[in-house]
């Protein structure tokens, strides 16, 4: 719940975004484990890195249009952090 409002029917706008960019962007990263713990780290991460963007009741609130450039150094920076610091050592 954020103020009230059912998360029910919001979705995180950069979700598929970040999925494709991650898709795009691991086979530059041979380093990278790929184990499902890191792919997920990375994810969550680079979601935690962008401003949220919601869809509610098709109207879109935006409170800052990220680019396709700035989603990518996103997912970058994080495969690099979660390279540096694996969760699982
Ligand atoms: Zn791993």
């Amino acid at each position: 719940m954020i103020e009230g409002v059912s998360l029910s029917n919001i979705r995180n706008r950069y979700e598929i975004k970040v999925i494709d960019k991650m898709k795009q962007i691991l086979p530059q990263y041979p380093d990278f484990d790929g184990c499902s713990l890191c792919i997920e780290d990375v994810y969550s991460l680079s979601l935690s890195r962008m401003p949220a963007v919601y869809t509610h009741r098709g109207s879109v609130i935006l409170h800052r249009t990220l680019t396709e450039k700035d989603i990518e150094e996103v997912v970058h920076y994080a495969i690099m952090k979660v390279m540096m610091q694996p969760k699982h050592g």
